[in-house]
């Protein structure tokens, strides 16, 4: 092996090999797509469960998951087969009309969820955004707030998405700068920090929208605790407590939800990525009827949402979960990976943070930066994506076994040697 092709960055500055067929598809990438990811130098033209091969026939182990989306695994046979049988049957009504797939599906996730209502949509910003409608009219029409002035109260570091509004309330300079002028009605706190929650919590406040964990934040954990104090204080202060799980959720924890950890039930569920199974997106907005209630006939819609090929997936997406088998594989094997993990602190890492089959590993930064050792990690065949500096996030897929968890601490082991 050449001096260059070793070296962490290597790929980064040189490219692909010129002639390849990744240099050819990276290059049309660079020509045609729009710049708004940078992603590693490495091109998937198939996949089946926790692997993925390129176009050059290397075999990757994907330990990011499409960051929680890919929760089954590539091409889960249950999941392929109800969206092939949904394919040759209806795959699109609108809501203006029944199908068959929409109240089977919302009738197994609200039970999945203990709730009385779903609300369908397709991205998770768009479920967020349902569920800042959503908090703002409970607080017009249930709790009292004067109209036009309900507040919202959000964490420091949070990730919600990429709308308009949602990047309004984001402090990455990178999401929110120029996009502006910002959505008002909104406080931040820092993450974890009761405190400050209590003293941002006014007579307008309707709601608080939290990650249980934050995912895009470098899987942060707050304070043991604090999401049950969170659940009093919202109850107590007559404010919703609006649980994020679009990325924590659906198995990933051990848990079926993050807050199923402490026992803590929110009010309102925001739902998405694993929900689509890794096939079409599908998110959703889960409460019970006092709060999803006050959504009427043409106050809120959208012309995708809880379509039937949708709709199909979702079931049958729910239906893992209810074996509860993906959730006990996520503390199986996340307990192997955090004690792994654990072992390189000191030895180029600097901290780890796992729950379930999530893990945010702090990479010394004098070592490398976070896109280094995603570079490194790639020539070891593992594809897994940095956030914030020098973090890695891991978030294999649920489907993984020990030989997977094993393989990842090698190739993590190697490139800190
Ligand atoms: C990914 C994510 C979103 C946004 O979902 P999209 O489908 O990309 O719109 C929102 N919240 C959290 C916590 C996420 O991880």
């Amino acid at each position: 092996m050449s001096d260059t092709a070793a070296r962490p960055g290597a790929r980064e500055r040189n490219g692909p090999t010129p002639g390849t067929p990744t240099h050819e598809h990276v290059s049309l990438a660079e020509d045609w797509v729009a710049s708004n990811y940078s992603p590693l130098p490495v091109v998937i033209s198939h996949a089946e469960g926790a692997w993925v091969t390129d176009v050059e026939g290397r075999r990757y182990l994907d330990a990011l998951a499409g960051y929680s989306a890919l929760n089954f695994g590539h091409l889960h046979p249950a999941l392929v087969g109800a969206a092939r049988t949904q394919l040759d049957r209806l795959t699109l009504t609108s809501r203006a009309f029944h199908s068959d797939r929409l109240g089977p599906f919302c009738r197994d996730l609200a039970t999945l969820a203990g709730k009385d209502l779903v609300l369908p949509m397709n991205t998770g910003a768009e479920a967020v955004e349902t569920a800042i409608k959503t908090a703002r009219r409970w607080g017009y029409e249930v709790k009292g707030v004067p109209d036009g002035r309900a507040r919202i109260v959000v964490m420091a570091g949070n990730f919600h998405g990429r709308t308009t509004t949602i990047i309004s309330f984001s402090d990455d300079p990178v999401a929110h700068d120029h996009y502006g002028p910002y959505t008002p009605g909104f406080d931040t706190v820092p993450f974890g920090d009761l405190e400050a929650l209590e003293a941002a919590v006014t007579d307008d406040t309707v709601a608080v929208l939290l990650e249980p964990i934050q995912g895009e934040g470098g899987v942060i954990l707050p304070p043991d605790g604090w999401l049950r104090e969170v659940r009093e204080l919202t109850r107590r202060r007559g404010v919703l407590m609006v649980a994020d799980e679009i990325q924590s959720g659906l198995g990933r924890t051990g848990t079926t939800f993050a807050c199923d950890v402490e026992g803590v039930v929110p009010d309102v569920y925001v739902l998405g990525k694993a929900l689509g199974g890794g096939i079409v997106p599908v998110s959703a907005v889960v409460a019970d009827r006092d709060v999803l209630g006050v959504i009427t006939p043409g106050s809120h819609g959208s012309t995708f949402g809880g379509n039937p090929l949708a709709a199909a997936v979702g079931q049958a997406v729910v239906g893992l979960l209810a074996t509860g088998e993906f959730q006990q594989r996520a503390r199986w094997l996340g307990a192997i990976l955090d004690a792994g993990l654990r072992e390189l602190i000191g030895h180029g890492v600097d901290a780890v943070r796992c729950r379930g089959l999530w893990a945010g590993v702090d990479i010394d930064p004098r070592l490398m930066t976070g896109r280094e050792a995603s570079h490194r990690l790639l020539e070891h065949g593992v594809l897994v994506k940095d956030t914030h500096g020098s973090t890695v996030r891991l978030a294999p897929p649920l489907v993984v076994g020990e030989v997977e968890i094993q393989l990842l601490l090698d190739a993590f082991a190697a490139i800190l040697r």
